[in-house]
């Protein structure tokens, strides 16, 4: 069974998006995975089909309501659904290459994109909306963040990245950041390709890989490699 994606959106227009083309958009095209984009607007049932309401309690902004989202996760994924249900939210759990690759492993998922102030917390609650943030800033919609977070799980379905030793040393992947990278031509502008990955060494080129990847991460991001396992 392929990877199921149901995006919940105010602007389905914006999918598939940039997962139309490129790795992504050849694996939609070819089943490896599948993506539906919903209309929450067309679960509303007033005359004007409004999906969003003043906040309880006063203030800015609009909140969207708890009932027509509601419906709109229960058309999708009726009870009995085995896909998990994302929320994009400033607020949730910041999405990493572990949940990443837990996604990609499963049925799919059922992404709900936030708009306005954000959701009624109600609906989260009876719905069991794992909350998913791509980052510490502020977007105008989920659309991007959903779009961002299918994209790190479709590369890693089976089949999609053409060469899968790539996937394994990335960043992340080993808790440490990638090492630099280096092609052809020898010489640009002055700047020479550091010797050793010209010496065919192989144990040399790993070991000088691995140091510029624990240097990187130290520089860059301390709070990684407190967490590293093997390096301190
Ligand atoms: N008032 C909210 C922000 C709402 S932004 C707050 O201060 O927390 C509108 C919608 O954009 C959100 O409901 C969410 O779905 C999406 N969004 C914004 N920033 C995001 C982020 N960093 N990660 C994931 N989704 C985000």
């Amino acid at each position: 069974m392929s990877f199921s994606a149901s995006v919940l959106t105010l602007y389905p227009e914006m999918f598939p998006g940039a997962l139309g083309l490129s790795l992504a958009g050849r694996a939609l095209a070819s089943g490896t995975w599948s993506l539906e984009a919903i209309q929450i607007r067309d679960f509303a049932t007033d005359r004007h089909r409004t999906v969003d309401d003043t906040p309880a309690g006063g203030g800015a902004g609009m909140v969207m309501r708890a009932d027509v989202l509601a419906s709109a996760i229960d058309h999708v994924s009726p009870a009995g659904d085995p896909r998990p249900r994302l929320l994009m939210s400033p607020r949730g759990t910041p999405l990493t290459q572990a949940r990443v690759r837990e996604l990609a492993a499963g049925p799919g998922a059922v992404i709900v994109c936030g708009r306005f102030e954000g959701v009624d917390q109600r609906v989260i609650e009876a719905r069991g909306l794992e909350e998913v943030s791509v980052g510490d800033f502020i977007l105008s919609g989920g659309e991007p963040a959903a779009l961002v977070l299918l994209d790190a799980v479709v590369r890693l379905l089976p089949g999609v990245m053409g060469n899968a030793v790539s996937g394994d040393e990335e960043s992340f992947e080993n808790g440490l950041l990638e090492h630099p990278h280096y092609t052809r031509p020898q010489d640009f502008e002055g700047r020479q390709i550091p010797e050793v990955l010209t010496s065919g060494n192989h144990k040399k080129i790993a070991a000088w890989r691995r140091g510029e990847a624990e240097r990187l991460t130290r520089e860059r991001r301390p709070d990684l490699l407190a967490a590293h396992p093997l390096v301190k």
